[in-house]
């Protein structure tokens, strides 16, 4: 009884589910009945059930799916758990099936994401799979080189890469900036960098004009992030007001980028 009142509710009948067939069950099913074009009688018999069990409403769109995965599990799910492992730079195949294979790539992506490698597929490992794969997993870009960066003021050899303009970012954060700026062109708004990495030379510069008095703030040489190869300073137009510093505000931060010098809405970080 309670199973008819359920059905008649999921149709959008309202009724009590009491487990009682009583009057006010009949009224609903009567109405039911009408609204079915079945003989309405009160009576649920093989027509009406029929109709009760007809094409439940949908559940709502399905989540991605991401259930806890370990080996022996098999189908969609870990076909999609191989396709992750694939674009991380893994090399198994998709196949369904959670074998030894799989479970030797699930330990190799938690250790590289310094997960806890047990070869369970649970909602942290599943998170770390459905980010996109990091610069390291890609293929350097065409174009790269290696500089003379400095960090806090020690000197690195950083690998560098083209961000257009012939402009350079290190190369984790150049892949970053490329797609951000992608995005940014599908919105309409062009992400044109003045300055990305900066030689020691070139820092020493700008610094130099602006303790003249004539430049931007620069920073020391040696401890600018334009050095580490981690600073974009974008064309933006309108300052605070503009266009392209309002989409940055509203999207940087999903490729890892921040505003990080007050006063200077130009001036990108990569954050990583
Ligand atoms: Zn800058």
């Amino acid at each position: 009884m309670k199973t008819l009142q359920q059905k008649l509710k999921a149709k959008g009948i309202n009724v009590g589910v009491d487990g009682q067939f009583g009057p006010k069950t009949k009224a609903a099913v009567i109405a039911f009945q009408r609204a079915n074009g079945l003989t309405a009688d009160g009576v649920v018999g093989p027509k009406t059930w029929a109709k009760l069990n007809a094409a439940a409403p949908k559940p709502p769109a399905a989540a991605p799916s991401t259930p806890t995965l370990k080996q022996g599990a098999k189908g969609q799910s870990v076909k999609n758990l191989q396709t992750r492992l694939r674009a991380h730079g893994h090399n198994v195949s998709v196949d369904g099936q959670f074998g030894p294979a799989t479970r030797n790539a699930v330990l190799a992506f938690q250790r590289a994401k310094g997960l806890g490698a047990d070869g369970v597929v649970g909602p942290q490992t599943w998170a770390k799979l459905n980010a996109a794969p990091s610069a390291n997993n890609n293929p350097t870009p065409s174009g790269s080189k290696k500089v003379a960066g400095y960090v806090n003021g020690k000197a690195r050899t950083i690998t560098v890469s083209p961000i257009g303009n012939g402009k350079f970012l290190r190369s984790d954060a150049a892949v970053k900036f490329n797609a951000m700026k992608a995005a940014a062109a599908r919105a309409g708004v062009t992400l044109h960098v003045n300055s990305g990495f900066r030689t020691m030379a070139e820092q020493r510069y700008l610094y130099n004009l602006y303790k003249a008095g004539k430049g931007n703030l620069a920073a020391r040489p040696g401890y600018s992030n334009h050095q580490g190869g981690l600073s974009a300073d974008i064309n933006a137009p309108g300052g605070y007001s503009g266009k392209v510093y309002n989409w940055l505000k509203a999207n940087a931060h999903k490729y890892g980028f921040k505003n990080d010098v007050g006063g200077e809405p130009w001036h990108w970080t990569f954050k990583g």
